[in-house]
């Protein structure tokens, strides 16, 4: 507990800046399975959505944090009814966190107003440990940041469950996007229940048989329940989003407004033998 205690309590931008310092650095210096240039430049854009995310959870955390203690403070949620260790409730309120990830995810797929703004996420087609931070600011706040408090408000999970599953979700980040050669016996081992790179790699498609697979963040046990996973060899794969390949379109600046720009998405009706599951 203390341990736990001690973690929780650093600030978290730290942790996330030690990440992308740990993993940028090892993407420069180990081999990679995409060769991608301009890779600085590429990380500056990154930077920007996080920078402004930070700026806007300064008022939107407290926001977070006051609902999710105000629920909990009058016993709302299935949790409060009934006794569990403390262990074992951290570790089902982060799979319930997780879980409602999976759902909320999958509707940033289905529902054309909110892909608007998930597709930042997806338009990048240099995929690395900096695209962990291409979400458009409001996605993250409005529809995951409230998906967080539905959360609470359904099964009773707290704030220290928060931040401990956020603690995960980014060092799973992380290791999910980055551009390394791991190891292929993760995917038949941890990867039977925890997401691994080649699992959201799958994710990252252009080709939206495979975009609309493998939601989870942290327990790939969503997909495999609900019928979402599917697997594809990586030397076939291409990153991100037909609409948004040119050059201009991989800006901050242009990403951040086109949600509010007419779009229209560019599918490909590739038939090939991989599909078949
Ligand atoms: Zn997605
Ligand atoms: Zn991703």
């Amino acid at each position: 507990m203390e341990f736990l205690d001690k973690l929780l309590g650093i600030d978290p931008n730290y942790i996330v800046i030690g990440l992308i310092a740990l993993f940028f650095s090892l993407e420069q210096i180990m081999k990679s399975p995409f060769n991608f240039q301009k890779r600085i430049n590429h990380l500056f854009q990154n930077l920007l959505f996080q920078i402004i995310l930070v700026i806007l959870n300064i008022f939107f955390v407290t926001f977070q944090i006051f609902s999710i203690e105000w629920l909990n403070s009058n016993h709302i949620g299935l949790l409060y009814l009934v006794e569990l260790p403390l262990w074992a409730k951290l570790f089902i309120s982060v799979a319930l966190y997780d879980v409602t990830a999976y759902w909320v995810h999958r509707g940033t797929h289905a529902i054309p107003l909110l892909w608007r703004f998930h597709r930042v996420h997806h338009s990048d087609t240099t995929m690395d440990s900096s695209t962990v931070f291409r979400f458009h600011p409001l996605e993250l706040i409005l529809v995951f940041g409230i998906g967080n408090i539905v959360t609470a408000a359904l099964f009773g999970t707290d704030v220290l469950s928060m931040a401990l599953y956020y603690f995960f979700l980014y060092v799973f980040f992380f290791f999910e996007h980055a551009n390394l050669k791991y190891p292929k016996w993760l995917n038949s081992t941890l990867g039977l229940i925890f997401v691994m790179p080649d699992h959201h790699r799958v994710h990252h498609q252009q080709d939206q048989f495979y975009t609309d697979s493998n939601y989870a963040d942290i327990f790939i046990i969503w997909d495999r329940i609900f019928g979402t996973f599917k697997m594809m060899p990586v030397e076939q794969m291409k990153y991100g989003l037909v609409e948004f390949e040119e050059d201009k379109k991989q800006t901050f600046l242009y990403l951040i407004k086109s949600p509010f720009i007419n779009i229209k998405r560019i599918t490909s009706n590739k038939t090939d033998e991989n599909k078949a599951e």
